[in-house]
């Protein structure tokens, strides 16, 4: 069988070795075939101090309204060649199934972005709107140069998509049972407890920040900070590390860190849980610092015309009835949301970021299907 052109893409992009954020050689390919299809190219390089460079690719074809854009990245998290069974840059099929990293997380979403339009295009030249492409390369990493800011460049030069398809793996098992309206909120904190060293067999001239450490974390971890709500699961702490790095062993330390993770629902903001955290850490007495890095609030696009027309499509091509979710880790349509109506469709997320991340032949013909059938619905 003559590999489709999904698959020929999806192999092509994956031969890149385009580890975050260094993405040029991929963004490349997605570029050439973009114009191919009569897209109109706009290769944009944001830089900020503090961070690396990052290039984006805007591509759009047609005018006017309405707007549909597909937002990915071509970037992808390391792969060590020695724990695969296969070199995870080869873009190698094997019993049906394409093998390799970014093979779900993204890659081959982008070239189903890509197969689609063109036999979108083929069959409608004349179609009234326009389709866009944002493709970036920091996703995996700091997500500060990238699709936030294709959308800050957007707004300057005052295109408004209408609305936005972003494709990340959603589903959970198979193809078609899962698209995500939303994203969960995200943090990660770390906090620093200072404490007054001195020699442990006379504690009482010390105040030990280890004991303190542990009486603040045990105040937050696993502590349940809501029920969910009806499209997203309770909130959770992970208290992640404890470092203290004391090597002696009559020795009480002066510091001691610990960090934690914090996934949150529309029922909390960062600054809500801030607070919370802070109330907590202040019971045990201690003097500390803390530190927090943000990833995003959560967010919640309401079920609506645009969703129900993903549903649609979507069962009409796999049969099956795809549940609205808003699990997993954040994405770049936490920046998207605030511009436009938002919706997340894309493979089976089960191997992303592991060894020997893998995607069926069938499910990328499926997904240009699903694809093709939503521009066709979009612009009908
Ligand atoms: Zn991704």
């Amino acid at each position: 069988m003559k590999n489709s052109n999904e698959i020929k893409i999806a192999q092509k992009l994956i031969r890149c070795k385009s580890i975050a954020p260094n993405a040029d050689s991929a963004l490349k390919v997605v570029e050439k075939e973009c114009k191919a299809l009569g897209f109109k190219c706009k290769k944009l390089r944001f830089s900020e101090k503090g961070y690396d460079s990052i290039s984006n690719l805007y591509a759009e074809i047609g005018s006017g309204k309405p707007h549909f854009s597909f937002a990915g990245h071509v970037d992808v998290v390391p792969a060590e060649k020695k724990e695969w069974a296969i070199d995870p840059f080869a873009g190698k099929i094997k019993n049906n199934f394409l093998i390799g990293r970014g093979a779900v997380d993204m890659k081959s979403a982008i070239a189903c972005f890509l197969s689609s339009a063109k036999s979108f295009l083929n069959e409608n030249n004349n179609f009234k709107g326009k389709i866009s492409m944002m493709i970036t390369s920091d996703e995996e990493t700091y997500a500060w140069l990238g699709t936030r800011k294709i959308l800050q460049w957007l707004k300057k030069k005052n295109i408004k998509i209408d609305n936005c398809l972003v494709g990340e793996p959603t589903n959970l098992k198979v193809l078609g049972d899962q698209i995500k309206i939303g994203r969960r909120g995200g943090f990660n904190c770390m906090v620093e407890v200072q404490g007054k060293e001195g020699h442990s067999a006379w504690p009482n001239r010390t105040i030990n920040p280890v004991s303190g450490l542990m009486k603040m974390l045990t105040n937050i971890d696993k502590k349940v900070l809501d029920k969910g709500t009806k499209h997203f699961q309770p909130s959770i702490i992970s208290v992640t590390s404890i470092d203290v790095g004391n090597e002696a062993l009559n020795v009480i330390p002066a510091k001691a860190r610990g960090s934690f993770n914090i996934r949150f629902n529309t029922n909390h903001t960062i600054k809500s849980l801030t607070k919370w955290i802070k109330k907590e850490f202040n019971k045990v007495g201690l003097k500390y610092k803390l530190e927090t890095y943000v990833s995003g609030n959560a967010f919640l696009t309401k079920p609506g015309k645009f969703s129900e027309l993903i549903k649609k499509c979507i069962k009409k091509i796999t049969k099956r009835n795809p549940k609205y979710a808003t699990d997993g880790g954040t994405s770049d349509a936490r920046f998207i949301k605030d511009y436009t109506n938002v919706v997340e469709f894309g493979l089976v997320g089960k191997t992303m970021h592991t060894n020997n991340e893998k995607v069926s032949l069938k499910d990328l013909k499926n997904l240009t299907k699903i694809y093709k059938l939503i521009l066709k619905e979009y612009f009908k």
